[in-house]
C-alpha cells in the first residue's frame, strides 16, 4: 500500500523517470527501488530516465524557452504565484515525502515546503524588478542601457538532503527570468520530485497558454541523466548541488563547452564562541546547527572554535543536552534528529571518527542507536569531538552530526582557524563585543559567502543570496540579486544624432 501522502499525487507502484509538464514519458532505464531511510522500507520504484529520454526533456524545455522568454515576466510571475498557491495547498502532504524520502523531522520537512513557498512570492515581486542600468554615454546625441534577457533552458541537478527547495530556488527564479528548467533530483529522493512535478502540472493545466516544456524533469544517475545535461549546449547552465567531488566533474564538462555553471558545494562551517558570548543562546543555536537534519545539511555546524575559558562550561551544556536528544522516527512528534540517509553515510560517520580518534580526538557520544527507533534505519547518537585544528579529519565534511570543538586564546587567532579550512559556506560568531563582531564580518574577517552575529550557521531565509566561496564553489542562489546568474545582460548603445562619433575619441574618415 502507498502511503497517503504519495497517493495524494498519484504515485503507486512503480513510476516513470521522466516528465514533460504533465506528460510523463514511456522510460525504459533500469529499475530503481526506493526506499525510506526511516526503516528501509520501500516505497515504490522508478524506472529511471534513458540518455535519449533525458535528451527529450531537454528538447522539450529548449522549445519551450523560445516561447517562454517572449512572454511578459509580470505573467510569468502569475504562473509562479499559482504554483506557490499549489505549494500551499500541499505543503502537509509534501512536507510528508520529504520526510520519508530524507528522513527529516516533520517540522523541518514543512520547513523545506516553507522555502519553496517563500521563494515563489520573492520571485513574484522579482517578475517585476528585473532592472538593468542606464549608463552616460561619452558620445553627444548617445544613449546606453543595459537589458536582462532570458538565458535558456537551464539544468537544476540537486542534492538528496534539501530534495525540493534546492529546485524551488532554481525553478521560480529561472522562470520569472523567462527561462525553462530541466531538473535532475538526486536518485535517493525521486518521489519528491514526482510530487513536486504532478504540483506544477495542475498549474500548468490550469494556464494552457504556458509552454509545459519549461517544467521538465529526469530521474536517474549521473551517466543517463548527469552527463546528458551537463554536455548539451542547450542547457546554457547548470546549476548544481551536491558534494565537492560532483562540482568538480560538473564544471569541467560545463567549462570545456564555456557554459555557465552555479556550484553549491560541500561547506565545513564553523562558529567562534568568544568570551562574552550569551551562552543560553549559543547553546541551543550550537546544538540546532549541529544535530538538526542529523547532520546534513550543509551549513550544519562542523567545527566549534570556542575562546579557552569556555571550553569546559560548553562542553559541559553540550553533553548535557545531547544526552537527553530525542532521537528516533522523523515522523514522530517531538522527535528532534532523525535517521542518516544510509548505511554508506553510518560508515562515513564511524570511519571520520575512527580518523578522529587516530588523529587525538577524544570522543564523546557517536555509533548505532538501536533501542526505541525503527529498525532498518541508520539512527546514530551525534558526537562532540574535542581536537585541535591541526588535525587533518577537521578539514573534510563529514556529511554527519559530527561536531569538533577546539579552542583559541586570541580573537586574530579564532578567524585564522575558522579560515583554514578549504570550504567556505556558513560561519557564525557568539560575541556581545561590537569590535569583534564588526571584525567578523569584515574582509579581514570570515572568508565564507555567510557570516553571522549570534545567531547559528544553518537555516538561512531565502532573502538573501545563498551560497559559498573557496571549494564551496562559489555560486549564489536564491535571494538579493542571484536572478542575474539566469539571465543574459545585452549593452545597448543607441545613437539619436545625425553624427558617428567613436568612442575614445578616434577618427576613421573613410
Ligand atoms: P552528491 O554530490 O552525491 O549528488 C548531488 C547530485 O549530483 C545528485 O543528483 C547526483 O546524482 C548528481 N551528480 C553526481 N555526480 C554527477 C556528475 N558527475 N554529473 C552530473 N550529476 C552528478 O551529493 P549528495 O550526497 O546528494 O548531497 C550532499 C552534498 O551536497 C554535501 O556535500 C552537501 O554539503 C552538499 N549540499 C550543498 C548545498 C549548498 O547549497 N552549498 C546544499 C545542499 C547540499
Amino acid at each position: 500500500m502507498p502511503d497517503p501522502a504519495l497517493k495524494t499525487f498519484g504515485i503507486s507502484g512503480e513510476i516513470q523517470g521522466a516528465a514533460i509538464g504533465g506528460e510523463w514519458l514511456k522510460t525504459s532505464g533500469k529499475t530503481l527501488a526506493v526506499t525510506s531511510p526511516i526503516d528501509k522500507r520501500q516505497l515504490g520504484a522508478i524506472k529511471c530516465s534513458t540518455p535519449d529520454d533525458t535528451n527529450a526533456v531537454i528538447d522539450a524545455a529548449h522549445d519551450a524557452y523560445l516561447k517562454w522568454r517572449v512572454v511578459p515576466a509580470p505573467k510569468r510571475g502569475e504562473f509562479v504565484r499559482r504554483v506557490g498557491e499549489k505549494l500551499r495547498q500541499y505543503k502537509v502532504e509534501l512536507g510528508k515525502i520529504v520526510s520519508l524520502e530524507v528522513g527529516k523531522i516533520t517540522q523541518e520537512a514543512q520547513g523545506e515546503v516553507q522555502e519553496m513557498i517563500d521563494i515563489c512570492d520573492f520571485a513574484v515581486g522579482l517578475s517585476r524588478q528585473l532592472y538593468g542600468l542606464t549608463i552616460a554615454s561619452e558620445r553627444p546625441g548617445h544613449r546606453m542601457m543595459e537589458q536582462w534577457h532570458p538565458l535558456g533552458a537551464i539544468g537544476v541537478i540537486s542534492a538528496f538532503n534539501f530534495p525540493v527547495a534546492v529546485w524551488a530556488w532554481n525553478a521560480a527564479l529561472a522562470w520569472v527570468c523567462g527561462d525553462a528548467v530541466v531538473w535532475k533530483p538526486s536518485e535517493k529522493t525521486p518521489f519528491c520530485a514526482a510530487a513536486v512535478q504532478n504540483i506544477v502540472a495542475e498549474v500548468l493545466k490550469e494556464m494552457p497558454d504556458v509552454p509545459p516544456g519549461i517544467m521538465g524533469l529526469a530521474i536517474g544517475d549521473r551517466h543517463t541523466v548527469g552527463e546528458p545535461m551537463t554536455s548539451s549546449h542547450k542547457l546554457p547552465l547548470i546549476s548544481a548541488t551536491g558534494s565537492g567531488r560532483m562540482g568538480r566533474e560538473i564544471a569541467q564538462v560545463v567549462g570545456k563547452r564555456l557554459g555557465r555553471s552555479l556550484l553549491e558545494l560541500g561547506g565545513n562551517n564553523g562558529l567562534i564562541l568568544t568570551p562574552s558570548a550569551d551562552l543560553d543562546l549559543a547553546t541551543r543555536a550550537i546544538v540546532f546547527a549541529a544535530v538538526g537534519t542529523c547532520g546534513q545539511r550543509c551549513t550544519s555546524l562542523r567545527r566549534l572554535i570556542v575562546h579557552e575559558s569556555h571550553k569546559a562550561e560548553i562542553m559541559r551544556r553540550l553533553t548535557a543536552v545531547y544526552a537527553k536528544l530525542k532521537i528516533g522516527n522523523p515522523l514522530n512528534e517531538g522527535i528532534l534528529v532523525g535517521p542518516l540517509i544510509d548505511e554508506n553515510a553510518f560508515e562515513t560517520m564511524e570511519k571520520a571518527l575512527a580518523a578522529a580518534k587516530q588523529q587525538g580526538g577524544k570522543v564523546t557520544g557517536g555509533g548505532r542507536l538501536t533501542d526505541g527507533v525503527p529498525a532498518g534505519g541508520a539512527y546514530v547518537k551525534p558526537a562532540i569531538v574535542e581536537i585541535t585544528h591541526q588535525a587533518p579529519i577537521t578539514c573534510d565534511e563529514t556529511f554527519a552530526p559530527i561536531l569538533y570543538v577546539m579552542t583559541y586564546k586570541n580573537f586574530e587567532e579564532a578567524i585564522e582557524i575558522h579560515n583554514s579550512v578549504p570550504q567556505g559556506l556558513s560561519s557564525a560568531v557568539f560575541t556581545s563585543d561590537v569590535r569583534e563582531a564588526e571584525l567578523f564580518l569584515s574582509p579581514a574577517g570570515s572568508d565564507c559567502g555567510i557570516a553571522n552575529v549570534n545567531i547559528g550557521t544553518s537555516g538561512a531565509e531565502i532573502g538573501g543570496a545563498f551560497g559559498g566561496e573557496k571549494e564551496t564553489g562559489g555560486g549564489r542562489e536564491s535571494g538579493s540579486d542571484s536572478w542575474k546568474v539566469y539571465m543574459r545582460r545585452t549593452t545597448n548603445t543607441i545613437n539619436y544624432s545625425k553624427d558617428l562619433p567613436l568612442a575614445q575619441g578616434i577618427s576613421f574618415d573613410v
